[in-house]
């Protein structure tokens, strides 16, 4: 059984998932309306990722016992200064979703919830990975400055996500 904090913290989670997949939804519709395909594309993928991390969220809930309670998302940031700013937005929520599930963490710790820890486990590396996913596609864009050149090459190396 959870306890019922954990079951609050972990529908909260389940919210910030949904948030930010709604987030990474409009920044890729952005970038589609900017003839930036590849990072649209890119975006989009991220987007359908945290789908899945709301709903791995959702199923541990209910193989737990406890209850799902999906609360409104809120509306997400839908224009951006630059291609940089956008994924600028995105690492930041990256690191939102790091600090709240390391908080998710230490509450099952003093909860003494193993299985949650357990199921946690995967978001901590899944985080290490997404922060570095994000931040190395930041890091470009800061290189390519106002390179148009290197933007349309970015965008073109973008598009291969999950096509190799
Ligand atoms: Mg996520």
């Amino acid at each position: 059984m959870l306890s019922k904090k954990i079951e609050k913290a972990l529908n909260k989670q389940i919210n910030h998932e949904f948030h930010t997949t709604y987030n990474y939804l409009a920044i890729s519709a952005w970038f589609a309306s900017r003839n930036l395909p590849g990072f649209a594309h890119w975006m989009n993928i991220q987007s359908a990722e945290e789908r899945t991390h709301a709903l791995k969220f959702i199923g541990f809930v209910v193989d737990r016992g406890g209850r799902v309670e999906l609360e409104a998302v809120g509306k997400p940031a839908s224009d951006f200064r630059s291609a940089k700013d956008a994924i600028a937005a995105a690492l930041k929520l990256e690191q939102a979703t790091t600090a709240l599930i390391n908080a998710l963490f230490a509450l099952a710790v003093e909860e003494k919830d193993y299985a949650t820890q357990s199921a946690l486990k995967w978001f901590v590396d899944e985080q290490v990975e997404e922060e570095k996913s994000v931040g190395e596609v930041l890091g470009k864009l800061e290189m390519a400055g106002d390179s148009k050149g290197t933007l349309l090459m970015l965008d073109h190396q973008a598009a291969k996500r999950g096509k190799s």
